[in-house]
C-alpha cells in the first residue's frame, strides 16, 4: 500500500465530516422513536429464516422474549431450534407443520396444521411479554390459501403497536407487503444445490 500524504488525510476528513452531517440530519429527521415493525422476509434467494432468526437473537442479546412458529416443518432436525432451546423460557418455540405440502400429499391435513400454527401465533402475538414473534413460512400457508389472507392481516395490524413480527416465505402475498413496514426480498444469484451440493448442516439446516 502507498503511503498517505497530508493531504489526502484531510481530504478524507473532509469528506466524511460531511458524510456525517447528512447522516446525522437523517437520523434527525426521524420522529417515530419506537414501533412494533411488520417485517416480511420473502424472494427465492436463501436467507429469509435465518435472517428472521437473526432478529431473534438480537433481541434475545436484550434479555426480550421471542416466539416462533414454524408453519411447515421441514423433515429434518434444524440446529437453531435446539440453540434457542438453550434459552430457556426465554423462547417459546411451535414447530406446527406437517412437512411440505409435496411431502404430506394431504390438503386437510395441511389447512389443519396450518389452521393449528396460526392459533399459535394468535397466541404468541397476544403475549404481553414477547417482543418478537417469528411466524416462519407464513407466506407459504397464505400462498396455498390454507388460511384467510385478510383475517392474519387484520390480526397482524391490530397487534399491540410495540410488537415486532417477522413474516418469512417466498411469494409473499401482496396485500401482506402493502401491509408491512419492512419487506426485504432475497434473490437468488447463486445456489450451491445447482451444482448438486446437498443440504449442509449448519447452513441449511
Ligand atoms: P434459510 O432457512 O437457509 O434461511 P430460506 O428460508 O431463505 O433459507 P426457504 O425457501 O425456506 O429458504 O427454503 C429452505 C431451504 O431451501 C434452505 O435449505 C435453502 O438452502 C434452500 N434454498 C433457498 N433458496 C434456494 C434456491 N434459490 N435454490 C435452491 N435451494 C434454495
Ligand atoms: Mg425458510
Amino acid at each position: 500500500m502507498k503511503p498517505i500524504d497530508e493531504k489526502e488525510e484531510e481530504r478524507h476528513r473532509a469528506k466524511m465530516a460531511k458524510r456525517k452531517a447528512v447522516q446525522d440530519a437523517e437520523v434527525a429527521g426521524k420522529s417515530v422513536a419506537e414501533k412494533g415493525l411488520l417485517i416480511v422476509n420473502t424472494g427465492p434467494g436463501k436467507g429469509k429464516t435465518t435472517a428472521a432468526f437473526g432478529l431473534a437473537l438480537r433481541m434475545l442479546g436484550y434479555g426480550r422474549r421471542v416466539g416462533v412458529v414454524q408453519f411447515v416443518k421441514g423433515a429434518w432436525h434444524t440446529g437453531e431450534k435446539d440453540a434457542f432451546a438453550s434459552f430457556g423460557d426465554q423462547v417459546v418455540w411451535h414447530t406446527m407443520g406437517e412437512g411440505f405440502t409435496w411431502e404430506t400429499q394431504d390438503l386437510k391435513r395441511d389447512i389443519a396444521a396450518a389452521q393449528a400454527a396460526w392459533a399459535k401465533a394468535l397466541e404468541l402475538i397476544c403475549d404481553p411479554t414477547i417482543s418478537l414473534v417469528v411466524l416462519d413460512e407464513l407466506n407459504i400457508a397464505l400462498r396455498y390459501d390454507y388460511l384467510d389472507l385478510d383475517e392474519v392481516i387484520g390480526a397482524l395490524q391490530s397487534r399491540r403497536p410495540d410488537l415486532h413480527v417477522v413474516v418469512t416465505g417466498r411469494n409473499a402475498k401482496p396485500a401482506l407487503v402493502e401491509a408491512a413496514d419492512l419487506v426485504t426480498e432475497m434473490g437468488a444469484v447463486k445456489h450451491h444445490f445447482a451444482a448438486g451440493v446437498k443440504a449442509q448442516k449448519g447452513i441449511e439446516f
